[in-house]
């Protein structure tokens, strides 16, 4: 069976950044779900497909393929076979994925997907439902977290860095606006799984987060 981890945590919690970290030192593969679930918001949205039309949005799911590839270490999304990586990332889909993502089908079809890559290869999974629903055996699971202010300001500093204009209120509603989003649907909600390591990276750094979950993942490989 393969050695499967899985990282769950609210929106701006560093999982990705942590993740992707891990995954080099341990020589596993990355796979970030949200990417996923934003590829299909990403479809729906070009397709003019509106937020309450579960019909539609349960029949464009047939029509729609998400495949993963890693390239240099980073992962690159397919959908429908064109990469989408740049387009996946603006503040729209974000806030359109977490509404998007409260359907059912559009859960089955990329759960079905992670549990595949997951059966055969060792890996590290981040999303918000790994540790509850996708991957219930992982034999790590974190659930990964930080106060709204850090993960605001981590935020800002980054849009900032880019040379976009943003205001720190603004980003600390919408973070709050989709952790309660996340945090309330019906199905497969973001919460922490009962066998999970709570990590609260609010005064931690990078580093010292990374550290703690390789010493837990070599804790469970011994
Ligand atoms: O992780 P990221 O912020 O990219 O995820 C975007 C959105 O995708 C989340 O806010 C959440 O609504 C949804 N998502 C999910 N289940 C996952 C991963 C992401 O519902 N496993």
């Amino acid at each position: 069976m393969a050695f499967n981890i899985a990282i769950d945590g609210p929106a701006g919690a560093g999982k990705s950044t942590i993740a992707k970290r891990v995954a080099k030192e341990l020589s596993y593969i990355y796979v970030d779900t949200g990417a996923m679930y934003r590829a299909m918001t990403l479809y729906f949205l070009r397709a003019g497909i509106s937020l309450d039309d579960e019909a539609a949005i349960t029949a464009a799911c047939d029509n729609i393929t998400v495949v993963l590839s890693n390239e240099n270490g980073e992962q690159q999304v397919f959908l429908n076979g064109e990469n989408v990586n740049g387009f996946i990332r603006t503040e729209e889909v974000s806030k359109m994925t977490s509404s998007f993502s409260v359907y059912a089908p559009v859960r089955q079809k990329l759960t079905q997907l992670q549990r595949e890559m997951a059966r055969t290869t060792d890996l590290i999974m981040d999303g918000r439902d790994i540790g509850t629903c996708v991957l219930p055996e992982a034999q790590v699971k974190i659930y990964l977290t930080a106060s709204v202010e850090t993960r605001g300001r981590r935020r800002f500093l980054e849009l900032q860095e880019k040379g976009e204009a943003c205001s720190l209120e603004e980003i600390c509603k919408d973070i709050k606006q989709r952790d309660y989003q996340d945090m309330t649907r019906e199905i497969s909600p973001l919460k922490q799984a009962k066998d999970a390591v709570l990590v609260d990276s609010s005064k931690m750094t990078i580093e010292e987060v990374v550290d703690r979950i390789i010493n837990i993942v070599k804790e469970k490989l011994v």
